[in-house]
């Protein structure tokens, strides 16, 4: 037997051939990819003008990706929600929505796991299961939109997983979410979060995508790094930074710093300073996010005067900053927690 191809994972000049291939006419691949993309369809039964000998052939040579939901919590306090979403496979992923004043943006996954190991992560403690498809990437939101009855004009890949080692599927995901046939959704409103996968970094920046980098960072130097992030033994925190200034020059898109602020290991008036330092000179905008404490590790959040000194101080050398606002802090806490406490639930058994 063949494997199955996956129809959602396509881009409409691979529909075609695939149509070509099944002797299809061409015009059939433009009806599904719009079932698929802008009606965001289900299955193929539910494509009404494509002939029942079509859809048995689909239906026994491709598959259409579909997710689950299996959970969703829904904050009281700011209507923040929590998706467990169930895979074909039968791994379990999660994808938040935050709604605001500006609109809907939905936080994606785009590993199963994670195997880049920082300390403070909850997704990463069991490793990496493997990446998503672009057609798994896509329907989170589609998902998620369809459960609202809302738009959706923002999406940020900061859930759980490393981007940038899903580089392939995640381009293609990006392609799809921007296609004008699609949901379209502007490559401006789109933030690809990454720990800092330097060669990655400089290839996404040669394709001139109008996308956001948010570069975790953490940590103002590279001793302090290496102990938060095992990344950074194989890049170092110059050649990163240097990465990101690469990124703004071919792009002219702003750099994000991400920085979790935790009591005593990284909040330091030195460290502001040094921060302030490394980075300098780049357009730039500072998040400080207040560690989210897991039960796994020790990691303590910085009190609120300490959060609001380091970012005075960041202010006073001349830094864009914000502390970002905790979304849904009455649902289950930091990136990865959901799924872990899911898996921790349903294999005790
Ligand atoms: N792998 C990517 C994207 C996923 S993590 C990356 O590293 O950027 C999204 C952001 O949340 C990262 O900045 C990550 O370091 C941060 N993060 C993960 N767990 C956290 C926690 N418990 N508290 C605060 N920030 C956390």
């Amino acid at each position: 037997m063949t494997t199955k191809k996956d129809i959602k994972s396509m881009n409409l000049p691979e529909l075609t051939a695939f149509m070509e291939e099944l002797g299809e006419k061409a015009f059939r691949a433009k009806q599904i990819y719009q079932w698929i993309h802008e009606k965001q369809a289900d299955s193929f039964e539910e494509m009404t003008n494509i002939p029942k000998s079509l859809k048995e052939t689909l239906n026994g040579t491709a598959y259409l990706t579909s997710l689950k939901k299996e959970e969703v919590q829904t904050s009281r306090i700011d209507g923040t929600k929590k998706y467990l979403f169930l895979l074909e496979d039968g791994n379990v992923i999660e994808s938040v929505l935050m709604r605001y004043k500006h609109g809907n943006s939905v936080c994606i996954s785009s590993q199963v796991g994670c195997r880049m190991g920082c300390r403070f992560c909850a997704s990463t403690l069991d490793g990496l299961v493997r990446g998503l498809s672009p057609g798994e990437m896509l329907d989170q939101i589609y998902q998620i939109g369809k459960d609202i009855g809302e738009r959706i004009s923002n999406v940020v890949v900061m859930g759980t997983g490393e981007p940038l080692d899903n580089y392939d599927n995640l381009l293609r995901f990006i392609e799809l979410l921007t296609d004008e046939n699609g949901i379209h959704i502007s490559q401006r409103n789109i933030t690809v979060s990454t720990c800092g996968i330097v060669p990655k970094m400089r290839e996404l920046a040669d394709k001139k995508l109008a996308i956001t980098l948010a570069l975790s960072l953490h940590a103002s130097n590279q001793e302090k790094r290496m102990e938060l992030m095992p990344v950074a033994n194989k890049y170092d925190i110059y050649e990163v930074i240097d990465a990101c200034r690469y990124y703004f020059k071919k792009t002219g898109r702003r750099i994000t710093f991400e920085y979790s602020l935790a009591g005593g290991v990284n909040d330091t008036d030195e460290d502001a300073d040094e921060l302030s330092k490394l980075i300098k000179g780049i357009n730039c905008h500072v998040n400080l996010i207040p560690v989210n404490p897991i039960k796994e590790r020790n990691y303590v959040q910085s009190n609120a005067r300490v959060i609001e000194a380091f970012k005075n101080k960041l202010e006073k050398n001349c830094i864009n900053v914000t502390i970002r606002r905790e979304m849904g802090r009455d649902i289950d806490g930091a990136c990865g927690q959901l799924r872990k406490r899911y898996r921790e639930r349903t294999t005790k058994e």
